[in-house]
């Protein structure tokens, strides 16, 4: 069976699509949306209009799961509504029994999408470890082990900066 490729707006914003005459795409309303560049919204909205590409909503269950494994990460701090989104509807996709293929430049998009056992297409081609942030304060040191999206010390109140917990080499 064939495998669904999901299309954050990079994907969109370029002409990658065109690589891949057979595939399936899937993006969601908000990410076309973003889609501000006049070419890139035409050729997206062709993409629909043929039956090529699906704009999918996200179900709240995946939403919560794709919360807990981005904080897990340390990456639900920086992932826009959009991004958690796209993700989630991967993971629905995913539970369906497809194999799904996150297309995205952005590396938290697809940090959390390499912890959730998709595969990943990085356009910037510069993705090679998984990372697990940690929050640490620059001001007395405390250091929070689960990224959440509370960004203040606890302790003295100064914003929590991220720094690089684990990294995992992807093959
Ligand atoms: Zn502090």
């Amino acid at each position: 069976m064939k495998g669904v490729f999901v299309l954050d707006a990079a994907a969109l914003l370029s002409n990658w699509t065109q690589q891949y005459p057979d595939s399936e795409f899937v993006t969601t309303r908000g990410i076309l949306d973003e889609l501000r560049n006049r070419p890139s919204r035409e050729r997206a909205e062709r993409l629909v209009l043929i039956g090529r590409m699906r704009v999918a909503d996200s179900d709240p269950d995946s939403v919560r799961d794709v919360g807990l494994a981005a904080s897990k990460l340390g990456d639900l701090k920086v992932l826009s509504d959009n991004d958690v989104s796209l993700l989630a509807i991967a993971l629905s996709i995913q539970g369906a029994g497809r194999t799904v293929t996150v297309v995205s430049s952005d590396f938290s998009v697809l940090n959390t999408a390499t912890a959730l056992e998709f595969r990943i297409v990085d356009l910037t081609a510069k993705m090679r470890h998984q990372i697990t942030w940690i929050l640490r304060c620059p001001a007395c040191g405390h250091k929070e082990q689960q990224g959440s999206k509370e960004s203040e010390c606890p302790v003295c109140g100064t914003k929590l900066t991220r720094r690089r917990k684990k990294s995992k080499r992807l093959d």
